[in-house]
């Protein structure tokens, strides 16, 4: 049955970076949705209601009480969400929606790729796993520009120390050469892709972001890995 959009509080915005907030929508009373981690809900401002977009859950099912979204700002709604959203406003919210989801099987190995903000979905099954104790191994290859565009860097080091099974690998596309960071460089190459996902027959791959990221990595995991389609999962952002 198709629920009717809700009317909910921002209850808290967070900076995560410059440009990328994360916002922490309050359930009302007697909401008690059923969703899955991985999902993404539709939200519109309550003057605008004909302009409504996507976001994906950066909280996950196990988050009551409130949805959470992790928002750059990026066109006409990224940008007011970002730069606008305050404490005590209201957003309009439908009710979460999709197919993108954690298959979170003892034996399988969860790759998620993302670049960029696309990132925020995987937050959510990281989570998911970790309080769990899930046996499933999720590891997230992340391309970002610099080292300060990280989004949840912190939250996902600490997942990181809690949960044996969890990696979580950034590489940086555009730092100069004198950056001190040590880990990877360049884009994701079905070189590195391959040195993770060591066995291929039991993994799951999942791309989310831009749809140039999203098809560059359906190209590199279906075409030059040669993975079976019903082993990807993708999310497009348009
Ligand atoms: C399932 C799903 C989940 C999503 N999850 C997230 C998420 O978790 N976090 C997130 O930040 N976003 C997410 N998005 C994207 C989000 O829905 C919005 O599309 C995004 O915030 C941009 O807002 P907009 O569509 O109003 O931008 P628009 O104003 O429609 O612009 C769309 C794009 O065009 C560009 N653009 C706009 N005007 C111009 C112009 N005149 N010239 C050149 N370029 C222009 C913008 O920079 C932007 O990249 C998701 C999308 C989907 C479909």
């Amino acid at each position: 049955m198709l629920k009717q959009p809700e009317e909910m509080e921002i209850e808290a915005v967070t900076a995560e970076l410059l440009d990328t907030k994360t916002l922490r929508l309050k359930w009302p009373e007697d909401y008690e949705p059923e969703f899955k981690t991985g999902q993404f809900i539709t939200v519109y401002w309550p003057d605008t209601p004909i302009y409504k977009r996507a976001y994906s859950l950066s909280s996950c099912a196990l988050d009551r009480g409130f949805y959470e979204v992790t928002v750059k700002r990026d066109g006409k709604m990224g940008t007011r969400l970002v730069d606008w959203a305050r404490p005590g406003d209201k957003l309009w919210v439908i009710h979460p929606a999709g197919r993108f989801l954690p298959a979170y099987e003892p034996d399988k190995h969860l790759v998620c790729i993302a670049g960029g903000s696309g990132v925020t979905p995987f937050r959510g099954f990281v989570r998911e796993a970790t309080r769990r104790e899930l046996a499933t191994t999720i590891t997230i290859l992340y391309s970002v520009r610099t080292t300060h565009d990280i989004i949840f860097n912190g939250e996902f080091r600490a997942m990181e120390t809690e949960n044996p099974n969890f990696k979580f690998r950034v590489t940086c596309t555009r730092l100069v050469d004198k950056d001190p960071w040590t880990g990877r460089r360049g884009r994701i190459n079905s070189q590195w892709v391959r040195e993770q996902a060591t066995d291929l027959a039991n993994t799951v791959f999942y791309a989310c972001g831009p749809n140039e990221l999203v098809d560059s990595t359906e190209h590199l995991v279906l075409e030059e890995l040669k993975v079976p389609k019903t082993q990807m999962r993708t999310e497009k952002w348009g």
